[in-house]
């Protein structure tokens, strides 16, 4: 497969954590910049789009996956290209459940790619975990770590996941063995209208809306129960 269609296969990013540490909210927020107080949680939601990353299109799938489907953590370990695990800063046991998952995929894959958030740091007075405590976790398991607030902002959380996106699309370059400094002539002139555009006051494009979303029937895993609904 030539270098420019393995970028075009979609980076496959699972979002795992306890119940209730804000999953839902935080995929939603990053793909739509809304924050939504409720959702359903007894599936996983698998969202397709496509990203800018690095200043390109990026087929993107983020599976938002349901505390209540436990059985199918093997299916997403071999799903996912990246992980990013969530716990909640007001619950000391949901990074209990972050540092075991962090463990045991380590201990399943080769250099996993793996960002931690510590998400509802806006709720100071019901802290049960502090950062240094999540920050030297993040050390020994090197991984990634940020605490994030999904509720009172969107841009550090978007921030930190374009980031993070960035990462694994280089590590998968790395990996390929193609050269990285090598940007195609696409790439380059993709800069360049950014360039201009800041240069003549332009703002860069919008990102790309939610493609598809796909419910993953909890009860018949293998059905998908595709939904064409907008968020
Ligand atoms: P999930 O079970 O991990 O998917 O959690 P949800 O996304 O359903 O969120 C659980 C609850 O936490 C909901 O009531 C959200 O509104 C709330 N929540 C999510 N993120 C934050 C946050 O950053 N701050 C606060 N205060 N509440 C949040
Ligand atoms: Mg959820």
């Amino acid at each position: 497969m030539r270098a420019e269609d393995r970028n075009m296969c979609p980076i496959r990013i699972a979002v795992l954590g306890a119940s209730q540490v804000g999953k839902s909210a935080l995929t939603v927020r990053y793909l739509t910049k809304r924050f939504i107080g409720e959702y359903r949680s007894d599936t996983d939601m698998l969202y397709k789009c496509v990203l800018q990353v690095d200043g390109t299109p990026q087929p993107v799938e983020i599976m938002d996956t349901s505390a209540s489907c436990d059985e199918s953590s093997d299916a997403h370990l071999q799903w996912a290209e990246a992980f990013v695990v969530v716990y909640s800063v007001t619950d000391k046991e949901s990074f209990r459940w972050a540092a075991n998952t962090i463990q045991e995929l380590s201990e399943r894959r080769a250099s996993p790619c793996v960002l931690m958030l510590g998400n509802k740091s806006d709720l100071h007075h019901l802290r049960e975990v502090e950062e240094v405590e999540a920050k030297s976790l993040s050390l020994t398991q090197a991984t990634r770590f940020f605490e994030v607030s999904t509720a009172e902002s969107c841009v550090p959380l978007t921030g930190v996941l374009d980031h993070f996106l960035k990462e694994v699309k280089l590590q998968r370059t790395i990996a390929n063995g193609s050269n990285i400094n090598n940007g195609s002539p696409k790439q380059r002139k993709l800069s360049v209208t950014r360039m201009l555009g800041s240069l003549i006051g332009r703002h860069s494009p919008p990102p790309q809306p939610i493609t598809e979303l796909i419910i993953l029937d909890k009860d018949e895993r293998s059905k998908l129960v595709r939904c064409s609904r907008q968020i």
